[in-house]
C-alpha cells in the first residue's frame, strides 16, 4: 500500500528509540537499524518522502557521528534527518529508566505493586520532554505534521502546542490505558493527561483503552466528551481520540518465510521435527513481567502433569530476549525464568527430550519468522499487552496454514483474532486443557482457523495503521486551515 500520497505536510516523528543508532565497535563504529513495528512503517516512508525524526541519541557514537545533534540517514543513501536529543546519566535514569519504565510502564499495564513514582524522577522526565518538544518546534516548518509516540514523550504534545500552535500533532500510545482508579495512583496523573490533551489526534490500540482515556480526561478535568465519537474539547479545540491498532507488513512477512534461504532452513526444521515425531511450540518475548512468562512455565507444567502422554512429543521453544537490565526486577524476572525452566526440564525431561528449550537472545527477523513457519503453534501469554505484534507475526509467517496460535484474552491482538485460542495466563488447569483441545483439532479446521486470521491481518497491516494516522492529520490540517 502506498500512503505516500497522503502526506501533504513536512512530516516529523518524534520517538524514544531511534531508527538509527551508531555503536563503537573497537576502533570503529557500525551503524544499526533498530527493529519495531514503527520504524519499519515509518522509515521507508520518510525515506520516500524526507523529513525529520526527533529521538533519544543512545547509542555509544551517536555525538561522533551527528556532532551538532543532526546526522542523514540511511548512512550510505541519507534521505531524511534524524535529529538527536542527548541525555545525561541522571536525565537518562530519571526520563527513562525511573520516570517511564518504573513508573507509567508497569501503571499502564495495571501491575500496580509494581509501579514506583518518584518526587526527583517527574521534573527530569517534564524537562526531558521538554527537550524533545523544543527539538520538534525547531524543526518544524509552518502548518508542519508532528507524529509523536508514547509513555515516554505524553508530555510533549502540550509543551509542543505552547511553542507551536500552527502544526498539527498526532500522539500514539502504544501501551494499555489503565482504567481511572490505577491511572489515578500516578501522582502527576492529571499533569499527564493535559499533556497528552495537547494533541489533535490521539491514538491508541483498542477501544477500551479509548473508553478508558475519554472517561479519565471526563472524570479528571471536567472536559466536554463525545463518547461515541471519541472527540474531546480541550481549551477550546478539539481532540480526536481514536482506536487505530497497530499491526505488521504483512506482505514483507510473507516473502521473508518464502525466501529460499529461510524455506530451507524451516524445510530442515520440520523434517527434523517429523522424523521424531515432535511438536514444535514458540513463544518470543523481552524478559518483561508483562508478559506472563513465568506463568506460562506453570501452565506447561500442568499440561505435562495432566497428559502424561504429551511428555516426549511436544517441545516449547521459548526465545527470551534480555531488556531494560538497568532496572533490577528485570534481572531478577529473567532468573526467576532461568530457574523455573531448569526447574520443569528436571521434573519432566530425559536424555533424549527436553521440554523447554530455551533462546536468550534477541533472533533475527528472517530466522524468527522462519521459526514461527515452521511451528505447530503459537503462545502468548501476557498479563496486559497494548497489542503483541508476536502474534501478528506468527500468523502472517503461518503460511501453510499448520499451527494454531494460544493467545492471552489480554493481549490487545486478541481482539482481532477471534481465531485465536483464548488463554488466562492466570489458569494454569485452563491453559493446560485450551492447549490439549488445540493440538487435538482436526487439521482442516486447525488450516480454516489459521486462514481466517491471515486473511485479518493481511487486510489490517501496519500501513492501514499508518494511513490512519495520516488521514486524520490531514483532515485536522483542512480544520486549521479553514479558520
Ligand atoms: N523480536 C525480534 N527478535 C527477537 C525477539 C523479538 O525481532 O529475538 C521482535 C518481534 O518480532 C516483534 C517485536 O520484537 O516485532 C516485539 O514486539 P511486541 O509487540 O510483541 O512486544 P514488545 O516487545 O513491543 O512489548
Amino acid at each position: 500500500m502506498d500512503v505516500t500520497c497522503l502526506v501533504t505536510n513536512p512530516l516529523v516523528v518524534v520517538t524514544n528509540r531511534e531508527p538509527y543508532i551508531d555503536e563503537k565497535i573497537g576502533s570503529g563504529i557500525r551503524t544499526i537499524q533498530t527493529a519495531g513495528g514503527v520504524v519499519s512503517a515509518l522509515d521507508p516512508l520518510l525515506q520516500e518522502m524526507g523529513g525529520d525524526w526527533i529521538a533519544w541519541g543512545s547509542g555509544s557514537a551517536d555525538r561522533v557521528t551527528a556532532p551538532r545533534g543532526m546526522r542523514e540517514v540511511p548512512p550510505k543513501h541519507p534521505r531524511y534527518r534524524l535529529h538527536r536529543v542527548f541525555l545525561s546519566p541522571s536525565e537518562e535514569q530519571g526520563y527513562y529508566t525511573h520516570y517511564a519504565n518504573q513508573g507509567l510502564w508497569p501503571l499502564s499495564h495495571m501491575l500496580v505493586e509494581r509501579a514506583r513514582f518518584s518526587r526527583r524522577a517527574w521534573p527530569i522526565y517534564r524537562a526531558v520532554n521538554q527537550k524533545f518538544a523544543r527539538a520538534a518546534a525547531a524543526t518544524s516548518v509552518p502548518g508542519a505534521w508532528v507524529f509523536s509516540h508514547d509513555y515516554q514523550l505524553a508530555l510533549l504534545p502540550a509543551q509542543l502546542r505552547t511553542m507551536r500552535p500552527d502544526v498539527a500533532i498526532a500522539h500514539f500510545w502504544h501501551i494499555p490505558w489503565p482504567a481511572f482508579p490505577v491511572f489515578r495512583l500516578c501522582p502527576q496523573y492529571q499533569e499527564i493527561l493535559r499533556g497528552l490533551l495537547g494533541a489533535d489526534v490521539l491514538g491508541f490500540q483498542t477501544s477500551d483503552d479509548v473508553d478508558a482515556f475519554l472517561h479519565a480526561a471526563h472524570r479528571t478535568l471536567k472536559a466536554p466528551v463525545d463518547f461515541d465519537a471519541g472527540h474531546i474539547v480541550w481549551e477550546g479545540r478539539p481532540v480526536h481520540v481514536r482506536a487505530i491498532p497497530i499491526s505488521v507488513d504483512f506482505d514483507a512477512i510473507e516473502s521473508l518465510v518464502r525466501h529460499p534461504r529461510i524455506a530451507r532452513w524451516t524445510g530442515g526444521i520440520r523434517r527434523k521435527l517429523a522424523r521424531r515425531d515432535r511438536i514444535l511450540g514458540i513463544s518470543v518475548d523481552r524478559a518483561d513481567y508483562t508478559k506472563g512468562i513465568v506463568p506460562r512455565l506453570q501452565g506447561i507444567r500442568e499440561f505435562f502433569q495432566r497428559y502424561p502422554e504429551r511428555r516426549g512429543q511436544v517441545t516449547f521453544l521459548q526465545i527470551v530476549v534480555p531488556t531494560r537490565s538497568e532496572v533490577q526486577e528485570y534481572r531478577n524476572l529473567y532468573h526467576q525464568v532461568e530457574e523455573e525452566t531448569r526447574r520443569l526440564n528436571r521434573e519432566f525431561g530425559d536424555d533424549d527430550w527436553t521440554p523447554v528449550i530455551t533462546i536468550r537472545r534477541h533472533i533475527d527477523r528472517a530466522r524468527l519468522m522462519g521459526l514461527f513457519r515452521a511451528a505447530d503453534f503459537g503462545l502468548v501469554s501476557s498479563l496486559f499487552d497494548g497489542m503483541n505484534l508476536v502474534a501478528k507475526e506468527f500468523v502472517a509467517a503461518q503460511i501453510e496454514g499448520r499451527g494454531v496460535l494460544l493467545l492471552s484474552e489480554s493481549a490487545g491482538a486478541a481482539n482481532e483474532l477471534a481465531d485465536a485460542f483464548p488463554i488466562n495466563p492466570l489458569d494454569a488447569e485452563g491453559f493446560a486443557s485450551t492447549l490439549h483441545e488445540a493440538l487435538n483439532i482436526p487439521p482442516a479446521e486447525r488450516h480454516a482457523r489459521m486462514e481466517r486470521m491471515r486473511e485479518h491481518v493481511q487486510q489490517h497491516t501496519i500501513y492501514d495503521w499508518l494511513q490512519s494516522i495520516l488521514l486524520a492529520l490531514s483532515e485536522v490540517s483542512a480544520a486549521y486551515a479553514r479558520e
